[in-house]
């Protein structure tokens, strides 16, 4: 018996249940097969959804960039405007949440395929 995730809800449950305890999906129906593959296409659902956070907080930290450099005096000077730099700040700590996101995905969400690779 091992612990796997429901492919519907991602819920802990024993690999011999037929149902998932949390959602009641029918998992014991599905083949090892089809479990890894719902299990996958989640984890690449996920990627996705965290690869476009990143260009999300790319795109804040390109606007204040842009704000900061046409806002009056123009140019990069100091102190940066309010607006600015709380798109930059904001835009900065999103951009390292979703890179450890990421990086967390790629090397522990990632799901363990029955027939490796
Ligand atoms: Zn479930």
């Amino acid at each position: 018996m091992a612990i796997i995730r429901c492919p519907a809800c991602s819920a802990r449950m024993s690999s011999k249940a037929r149902a998932c305890p949390a959602c009641h999906a029918a998992v014991g129906e599905l083949t090892v097969e089809e479990r890894d593959r719902l299990a996958i296409r989640r984890w690449r659902a996920r990627a996705y959804r965290a690869r476009n956070f990143t260009y999300l907080a790319m795109t804040l930290v390109v606007a204040g960039m842009l704000w900061w450099w046409f806002a009056a005096p123009q140019g990069l000077g100091l102190p940066a405007p309010l607006p600015a730099a709380l798109l930059l700040g904001v835009g900065l700590v999103a951009y390292l949440a979703s890179w450890a996101w990421l990086v967390w995905l790629k090397f522990f969400g990632r799901p363990e395929s029955g027939g490796g690779a």
